[in-house]
Protein backbone atom coordinates (compact mmCIF):
# COMPACT_ATOMS: atom_id res chain seq x y z
CA UNK A 1 0.00 0.00 0.00
CA UNK A 2 1.29 3.46 -0.95
CA UNK A 3 0.75 5.67 2.14
CA UNK A 4 2.62 8.48 0.77
CA UNK A 5 4.16 9.96 -2.50
CA UNK A 6 6.73 12.33 -3.48
CA UNK A 7 5.83 13.84 -6.26
CA UNK A 8 9.17 16.04 -6.23
CA UNK A 9 10.55 12.03 -7.02
CA UNK A 10 8.45 10.73 -9.74
CA UNK A 11 8.83 14.03 -11.68
CA UNK A 12 13.07 13.75 -11.33
CA UNK A 13 12.77 10.35 -12.76
CA UNK A 14 10.81 11.59 -16.16
CA UNK A 15 14.42 11.75 -17.40
CA UNK A 16 16.49 8.72 -17.03
CA UNK A 17 20.27 9.64 -16.92
CA UNK A 18 21.14 6.14 -17.81
CA UNK A 19 24.61 6.68 -19.85
CA UNK A 20 27.58 8.45 -19.76
CA UNK A 21 26.90 10.08 -22.50
CA UNK A 22 23.83 11.68 -20.79
CA UNK A 23 25.71 12.43 -17.38
CA UNK A 24 28.28 13.89 -19.40
CA UNK A 25 25.55 16.29 -21.48
CA UNK A 26 24.40 17.73 -18.08
CA UNK A 27 27.79 18.18 -16.47
CA UNK A 28 28.98 20.11 -19.48
CA UNK A 29 25.47 21.94 -19.38
CA UNK A 30 26.13 22.74 -15.90
CA UNK A 31 29.23 24.50 -16.47
CA UNK A 32 27.89 26.81 -19.09
CA UNK A 33 26.62 27.96 -22.43
CA UNK A 34 27.56 24.61 -25.23
CA UNK A 35 26.54 24.48 -29.40
CA UNK A 36 25.86 20.63 -29.93
CA UNK A 37 28.86 20.63 -31.69
CA UNK A 38 30.96 21.68 -29.04
CA UNK A 39 29.04 19.45 -26.72
CA UNK A 40 29.95 16.68 -29.32
CA UNK A 41 33.76 17.53 -29.52
CA UNK A 42 33.78 17.47 -25.42
CA UNK A 43 32.83 13.93 -24.55
CA UNK A 44 34.39 12.49 -28.00
CA UNK A 45 37.37 13.89 -25.84
CA UNK A 46 36.32 12.36 -22.65
CA UNK A 47 34.82 8.98 -24.43
CA UNK A 48 38.03 8.57 -26.47
CA UNK A 49 35.53 7.53 -29.71
CA UNK A 50 33.64 8.98 -31.83
CA UNK A 51 30.47 10.89 -30.87
CA UNK A 52 27.49 11.35 -33.54
CA UNK A 53 24.76 13.99 -33.24
CA UNK A 54 22.35 10.94 -32.75
CA UNK A 55 24.26 10.42 -29.70
CA UNK A 56 23.12 13.99 -28.09
CA UNK A 57 20.74 15.72 -29.73
CA UNK A 58 18.00 13.18 -28.74
CA UNK A 59 18.65 13.76 -24.95
CA UNK A 60 18.86 17.57 -25.48
CA UNK A 61 15.75 17.13 -27.41
CA UNK A 62 13.99 16.00 -24.42
CA UNK A 63 15.86 18.24 -21.86
CA UNK A 64 14.10 21.14 -23.79
CA UNK A 65 10.52 19.38 -23.93
CA UNK A 66 11.13 19.43 -19.97
CA UNK A 67 12.34 22.99 -20.16
CA UNK A 68 15.56 22.35 -18.30
CA UNK A 69 17.30 22.97 -21.52
CA UNK A 70 16.71 26.20 -23.61
CA UNK A 71 19.07 27.45 -26.51
CA UNK A 72 19.42 30.45 -28.68
CA UNK A 73 20.34 30.77 -32.22
CA UNK A 74 23.84 31.78 -33.07
CA UNK A 75 23.95 31.70 -37.24
CA UNK A 76 23.19 28.16 -37.92
CA UNK A 77 24.54 27.24 -34.58
CA UNK A 78 22.18 26.64 -31.58
CA UNK A 79 23.62 27.32 -28.39
CA UNK A 80 22.29 25.05 -25.22
CA UNK A 81 22.02 26.73 -22.06
CA UNK A 82 20.20 25.50 -18.75
CA UNK A 83 17.34 26.75 -17.18
CA UNK A 84 16.56 27.49 -13.32
CA UNK A 85 14.59 23.87 -13.58
CA UNK A 86 17.27 22.40 -15.33
CA UNK A 87 20.35 23.87 -13.03
CA UNK A 88 17.88 21.76 -10.16
CA UNK A 89 17.46 18.81 -12.46
CA UNK A 90 21.23 18.39 -13.01
CA UNK A 91 21.76 19.06 -8.98
CA UNK A 92 19.81 16.15 -7.98
CA UNK A 93 21.21 14.19 -10.62
CA UNK A 94 24.76 14.74 -9.36
CA UNK A 95 23.68 13.96 -5.78
CA UNK A 96 22.06 10.79 -6.60
CA UNK A 97 24.81 10.02 -8.72
CA UNK A 98 27.28 10.94 -5.85
CA UNK A 99 25.30 8.45 -3.42
CA UNK A 100 25.43 5.48 -5.66
CA UNK A 101 29.24 5.39 -5.98
CA UNK A 102 29.43 6.81 -2.39
CA UNK A 103 26.88 3.22 -1.86
CA UNK A 104 29.05 1.10 -4.23
CA UNK A 105 32.56 2.55 -2.82
CA UNK A 106 31.64 1.63 0.85
CA UNK A 107 31.33 -1.77 -0.32
CA UNK A 108 34.94 -2.21 -1.68
CA UNK A 109 36.49 -0.41 1.02
CA UNK A 110 38.18 -2.34 3.64
CA UNK A 111 40.76 -1.20 6.21
CA UNK A 112 44.54 -2.42 6.15
CA UNK A 113 44.81 -4.85 8.85
CA UNK A 114 48.17 -3.75 9.99
CA UNK A 115 48.61 0.41 9.72
CA UNK A 116 44.33 0.83 9.60
CA UNK A 117 43.94 2.52 6.57
CA UNK A 118 41.76 2.39 3.89
CA UNK A 119 41.93 0.00 0.74
CA UNK A 120 39.97 0.64 -2.18
CA UNK A 121 39.17 -2.69 -3.78
CA UNK A 122 41.23 -4.62 -1.85
CA UNK A 123 44.20 -4.42 -3.50
CA UNK A 124 47.18 -6.55 -1.23
CA UNK A 125 45.58 -9.76 0.54
CA UNK A 126 47.32 -12.46 1.71
CA UNK A 127 46.68 -15.63 3.61
CA UNK A 128 48.01 -15.93 7.24
CA UNK A 129 47.72 -18.72 9.44
CA UNK A 130 44.99 -20.07 7.33
CA UNK A 131 43.16 -16.30 7.33
CA UNK A 132 42.54 -13.96 4.42
CA UNK A 133 43.90 -10.25 5.35
CA UNK A 134 43.29 -7.42 3.69
CA UNK A 135 46.26 -5.03 3.33
CA UNK A 136 47.63 -1.71 1.61
CA UNK A 137 50.71 -2.61 0.75
CA UNK A 138 53.29 -5.99 1.28
CA UNK A 139 55.04 -3.60 3.06
CA UNK A 140 52.56 -3.64 6.14
CA UNK A 141 51.67 -7.36 5.07
CA UNK A 142 55.31 -7.62 5.82
CA UNK A 143 55.47 -5.74 9.30
CA UNK A 144 52.65 -7.67 10.16
CA UNK A 145 53.74 -10.88 9.94
CA UNK A 146 57.05 -9.49 11.58
CA UNK A 147 54.47 -8.01 14.53
CA UNK A 148 56.41 -4.95 14.10
ZN1 LIG B 1 48.81 -0.51 5.68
Amino acid sequence: MIKYINFSVLFFFMIKVDSFIKLYTLISLNNGKRHGYELMKELEAKQNRKISAAHVYPFLKELRKNKYVEYKKNGREKVYKLTKSGGKFVNNTLLKFNELIKESLKTSITKCTHCGCEVYNNKYNENIKGKKLAFCCCHCANSYKNGD
